[in-house]
């Protein structure tokens, strides 16, 4: 079956009298039908609505046939999804190392509260591929990646990552959020855990907020066992809305994408801009590592506008009538924030100037494009 079939067939069943779509199930109480089974559940039947009823068994299964994983642990956030690969592999006395280029939160999570554990965080270059193996020790249990990177877009190396964390044993963790599991397969890649927020391409509408960390063989069992231990749980609800953004995310996806490269390269042509960093351009300098490990791009990028601050990227900002203010991406509509990079960084980026991301949606590309256009000489 070819994957875009896939993608309409995963996770609900095909046989018998039944809706198309899995049901929402609520439960908390999933009653047993005699003393015996009150422990030893029919086979796929759930012990405990904490554990995920159909809704949530439906989303796991079709996730896991996408990235051909043994399990998909549903998480709360995307956020959470990146912690609990860490609540399953750190321990004290261990060492972690993080990609400069990791999301935000995840990094506080990493020194405020992994370091607390007795753990040592250390960060290394995004673009360190092979050389990582400099930064890792005996005692290094995990490292995490993310590709491309927030905000700058850096891709990474993941089968070299791989390579160099398994001489010591460290499991790799990848941030795949931008992917959304699609367009690229970071299990295949070498990664022992492929964690990605579903608030973006997979909800895909701005509505709901969830995550997944998808795993293989061992790394299933203990990623299994932490969410177990965890408690986590995410709503059959959300699970529906996760599963039906699942449906239309390749089609959104590339639509975003194609809105994105035609915007891209529009901007890139603009007097007003320095740099455009779009892992799909070939102007991006990872273009070669995107082509050799991703299919397709996602269509959110970053711009550096020649010469600006903070004060006319505001204006700029506050000149968009199409584009929304605000964070996140993957949702049907465009979106625009500014950010610098360089804040929380330890390497050098090479982007001095004011960045802009742009989450390029699925409205029509001229009017985009209008847009851009004209709040960028409102903002002059
Ligand atoms: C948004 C995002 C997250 C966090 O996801 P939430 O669902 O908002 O918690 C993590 N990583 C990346 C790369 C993201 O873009």
């Amino acid at each position: 079956m070819k994957r875009d079939t896939q993608l309409m067939r995963a996770g609900r069943p095909h046989h018998g009298t039944r809706p198309v779509n899995v049901p929402v199930d609520r439960a908390s109480t999933i009653l047993a039908g005699t003393a015996r089974e009150l422990y030893n559940r029919p086979d796929g039947t759930p012990l405990y609505g904490r554990f995920g009823t159909e809704s949530q068994n439906a989303l796991r299964s079709a996730l896991c046939e996408m990235q051909r994983a043994d399990y998909c642990a549903l998480t709360p956030s995307g956020l959470s999804a990146m912690t609990l690969t860490a609540i399953a592999e750190v321990s004290a006395g261990g060492h972690v190392l993080a990609s400069d280029s990791l999301y935000g939160p995840t990094r506080m999570f990493l020194t405020d509260t992994v370091a607390r554990w007795g753990v040592e965080v250390e960060f290394y270059d995004p673009r360190a591929g092979a050389g990582i193996s400099t930064q890792i020790k005996a005692n290094t249990q995990l490292v995490l990646c993310e590709s491309p990177g927030s905000l700058t877009f850096e891709v990474q190396d993941i089968p070299a990552i791989s390579k160099a964390a398994a001489r010591t044993g460290a499991r790799i963790m990848v941030d795949d959020t931008w992917s959304a599991g699609l367009n690229a397969n970071m299990l295949d890649l070498g990664a022992d855990y492929a964690a990605q927020s579903l608030t973006k391409y997979v909800g895909g509408h701005s509505d709901v907020i969830m995550g997944a960390v998808l795993a293989q063989g061992e790394a299933a069992k203990r990623l299994k066992q932490a969410e177990w231990r965890m408690g986590l749980y995410v709503s059959p609800d959300d699970a529906f809305l996760a599963l039906r953004g699942l449906r239309t995310l390749e089609l959104r996806m590339e639509k975003s994408a194609r809105n994105s490269l035609e915007i891209a390269r529009r901007l890139a042509d603009h007097p007003a801009v320095a740099s455009i960093i779009h892992p799909a351009r070939d102007d991006h300098p990872d273009h070669a590592l995107y082509l050799r490990d991703f299919t397709a791009p996602a269509g959110v990028f970053s711009v550096e506008f020649a010469g600006w601050d903070i004060a006319r990227s505001e204006r700029f900002l506050d000149a968009l009538g199409i584009f929304g203010l605000g964070f996140s991406w993957g949702g049907f509509e465009s979106l625009a924030v500014h950010c610098d990079p360089q804040l929380r960084r330890h390497f050098r980026t090479a982007h001095d100037g004011a960045l802009i991301r742009l989450a390029i949606g699925l409205e029509n590309v001229e009017d985009l494009w209008n847009d851009l256009e004209q709040a960028i000489s409102a903002s002059a």
